[in-house]
């Protein structure tokens, strides 16, 4: 019986490891995860810290007992320790398995920056389902009045609102000139406003270099005398691949140190594939290059993956970074290039804004959204799209059917085309998304008049 072996339990492991079975029920198939969580969502940690689901146990997408069920052999607390490709060979505390593929999804570790104090108690960095606990413990018998949360990118926001559940006093502070780099900076400020709508303090553009101890508090202190004192302090600056098994065991590395993959997700390693946070990504628009460490794109990287690995032809598609989050009532999402990305790669783009109604006007509770296009000024290729908008309209779904046009190749003009769904209470008969294209084709047509 062939045998794929798997490091790694998380989005990408399982995906694997569900393909396989699935296509090749003859493979022999053994997933190894480092700590006794094999398929958690955790996605869902900012949400079982905030009280909004009570039981850590809901966060398994699976139990181990039907991942067993579906013919899955777990290694359940078996970090393996060392990978010999030649050999065929993974080992873990001394104890050796031999397979004939390997699916190696190791996934991220969150960044450390070089701030002085990590390490104290009472500061955090939140990753694994273990991470959750200890913050959880920290919580409950510390009881602190005041949480910091350093960095405004997603973890850190969702984090944000989760602390106000808890009825703590949140400050967010972060380095860039507003929250949520991944959208534009003046989309960003309205996202710090949302903060500070709910009473959540907001520090941008400040950088923290220490955080020291001061009796039973922490203090946070950076440049231009900057000092703030919190009772507990929670570091979200990001993840980066861990790739220190692949690494050691020859796999050549790329794009943000991530292992090195083609679209098959092969290694340069013989019958050695990777997936999902460990490894560089293929980008849809540019077919080069980047690292977007996402639990979307691990599943899809993991599948194929697990497909290939047995045999199978499938190529990894790319991915345009299409990511979505909700801070308290404001939805915020984002997918493709934003101009200077644009730029970057070759593009003319043009960004064009426009305020759009979810549905009706004249059906209650409509609301707005603000929809920002960006697409080639010359051929009006869609390039990217932003949206902030309330919670509750369709926010996500609707940067999907960006995602699905630019993932096309579409153009401003052929979005027009597309036959999406209205009825007065969710949309109107040009959904919100067509009115912003067409916005962007009548700005450009406005401009090519004054000219
Ligand atoms: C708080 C939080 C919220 C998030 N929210 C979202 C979201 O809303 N949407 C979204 O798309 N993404 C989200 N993400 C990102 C998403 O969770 C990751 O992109 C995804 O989990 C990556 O999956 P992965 O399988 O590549 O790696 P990981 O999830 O990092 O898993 C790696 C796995 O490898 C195991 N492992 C590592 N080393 C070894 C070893 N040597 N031996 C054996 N096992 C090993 C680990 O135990 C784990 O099972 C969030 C992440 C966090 C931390």
């Amino acid at each position: 019986m062939p045998r794929l072996f798997i490091v790694g339990g998380s989005d990408a492991g399982i995906s694997a490891a569900l393909r396989t079975r699935e296509l090749a029920p003859d493979w022999q198939v053994t997933m190894a995860v480092a700590d006794r969580y094999p398929n958690f969502s955790i996605c869902g940690i900012p949400f079982y810290l905030g009280g909004e689901i009570p039981n850590a146990q809901d966060l398994a997408h699976r139990k181990a007992a039907d991942i067993e069920a579906l013919g899955i052999e777990m290694l359940l607390d078996t970090r393996i320790d060392q990978v010999n490709a030649q050999g065929k060979r993974v080992h873990a505390a001394g104890v050796e398995h031999a397979f004939d593929k390997l699916v190696i999804g190791t996934g991220a570790t969150s960044i450390r920056p070089p701030i002085a104090g990590l390490d104290l108690p009472g500061v955090f960095l939140l990753r694994w389902m273990d991470d959750m606990f200890a913050f959880e413990r920290h919580l409950e018998t510390r009881r602190p009045r005041r949480v910091t949360i350093v960095g405004a990118g997603y973890i850190g926001l969702e984090m944000a609102e989760a602390m106000t559940h808890r009825s703590v006093e949140v400050t967010v502070i972060e380095l860039a000139p507003s929250a949520m780099t991944t959208i534009d900076p003046d989309l960003g400020t309205l996202v710090g406003q949302e903060l500070e709508r709910h009473g959540v303090r907001l520090f941008a553009g400040q950088a923290i270099a220490e955080i020291a101890a001061e009796g039973e508090s922490l203090r946070l202190k950076g440049p231009n005398n900057f000092t703030h004192e919190a009772d507990m302090v929670l570091v979200a600056a990001g993840a980066k691949p861990d790739t220190a098994l692949a690494v050691a065991a020859g796999a050549q590395t790329g794009f943000k140190g991530a292992i090195k993959v083609n679209r098959r997700m092969e290694t340069n390693l013989p019958d050695v594939y990777a997936a999902g946070d460990c490894v560089e990504t293929f980008h849809r628009i540019t077919q080069g290059v980047t690292y977007l460490p996402l639990g979307t794109t691990a599943h899809k990287q993991g599948r194929i993956a697990g497909e290939n690995a047995i045999g199978r032809e499938r190529l990894f598609e790319g991915s345009l970074g299409t990511q979505v989050v909700r801070v308290f009532d404001r939805v915020v999402a984002r997918t493709g290039f934003h101009d200077r990305d644009a730029r970057a790669a070759g593009f003319d783009p043009v960004s064009v804004d426009s305020t759009q109604w979810d549905h009706k006007v004249y059906y209650p509770g409509a609301k707005p959204m603000t929809i920002r296009v960006t697409a080639d000024r010359n051929t009006g290729k869609l390039l990217g799209a932003q949206i902030v908008g309330s919670y509750g309209t369709e926010v996500s779904k609707r940067i999907d059917i960006f995602a699905a046009g630019i993932f096309h190749g579409m153009t401003i003009e052929t979005f027009s085309d597309l036959d999406l769904s209205y009825t007065p209470p969710l949309s109107s008969p040009w959904d919100p998304v067509q009115m912003a294209t067409q916005a962007w084709a009548k700005s450009e047509r406005d401009a090519a008049r004054s000219q």
